[in-house]
């Protein structure tokens, strides 16, 4: 269920400060500490699992609905033009944080952020 050693596990627990705007019973969504645009955030499960291929199906389903509810929010309260859904899954891939995540970032139009 949980990892000691994981970061983002530190975080759904509460051990590791973040900023929370969002969470349910199998979900959490924080800000992203480095973020590529104004209002990206992550979407985790609760549980443990490190990556897209480890992930069960129940928590991903979960993961993808608040991912959902972000999306729409962002667009909202903040008028994203556009919303990018990105998972990492492996280093090659550009994975760094063992724990899956979901990113949401927002897109506003004139942005020249790359992916
Ligand atoms: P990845 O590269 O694995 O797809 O994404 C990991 C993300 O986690 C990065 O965008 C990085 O900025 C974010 N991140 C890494 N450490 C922390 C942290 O301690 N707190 C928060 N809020 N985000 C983090
Ligand atoms: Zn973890």
């Amino acid at each position: 269920m949980s990892d000691p050693n994981c970061l983002f596990c530190k975080i759904a627990a509460g051990d590791i400060p973040s900023t929370r705007v969002y969470e349910d019973e199998r979900t959490i969504a924080f800000m992203d500490i480095n973020p590529g645009s104004r209002g990206h955030l992550l979407v985790i499960p609760r549980a443990h699992s490190k990556d897209l291929l480890a992930i069960e199906p129940e928590d991903l389903a979960a993961v993808t609905r608040t991912a959902q509810v972000m999306a729409r929010r962002v667009t909202e309260k903040l008028s994203a033009d556009g919303v990018n859904l990105i998972n990492s899954c492996g280093p090659l891939a550009w994975q760094t944080v063992f724990h899956f995540h979901m990113h949401v970032i927002p897109r506003y139009e004139g942005d020249t952020l790359r992916l």
